[in-house]
């Protein structure tokens, strides 16, 4: 059994365990469960995982994303449990969220420089 496959299972019971939580507890709120992508942005972070980080997906477009192609091989990304407001898209941790997004624009521009 690879790591790859180890992380992958431990991703998809998490995102299940969120569906659970938004069916059980937040059904008939604004609020939901989301998932804030904390990309590694190592050196050999993809582009297309890098750019996810600091921003907040649903379950479902968590599990598209690892459907795809290569997506979960050499993958470190983590995918945090966050509430997010469907309506307005608000989440709870802006500032953590504003210092993510700081960190994913310098890596961005380091990437490109090289
Ligand atoms: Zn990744």
């Amino acid at each position: 059994m690879s790591n790859d496959d180890d992380l992958m299972r431990m991703r998809l019971g998490a995102l299940d365990s969120i569906d659970a939580l938004n069916k059980d507890i937040y059904d008939d709120s604004d609020w939901k469960m989301g998932v804030l992508w904390f990309s590694a942005l190592a050196p050999t972070s993809r582009t297309g995982h890098a750019e996810r980080h600091g921003v907040v997906y649903t379950t479902e477009e968590a599990r598209l994303f690892y459907s795809k192609n290569d997506n979960p091989k050499n993958c470190l990304c983590s995918l945090s449990p966050t509430l997010v407001n469907v309506k307005t898209g608000e989440v709870l941790q802006t500032e953590l969220v504003e210092k993510m997004l700081f960190a994913k624009k310098t890596f961005m521009k380091s990437v490109l420089i090289e």
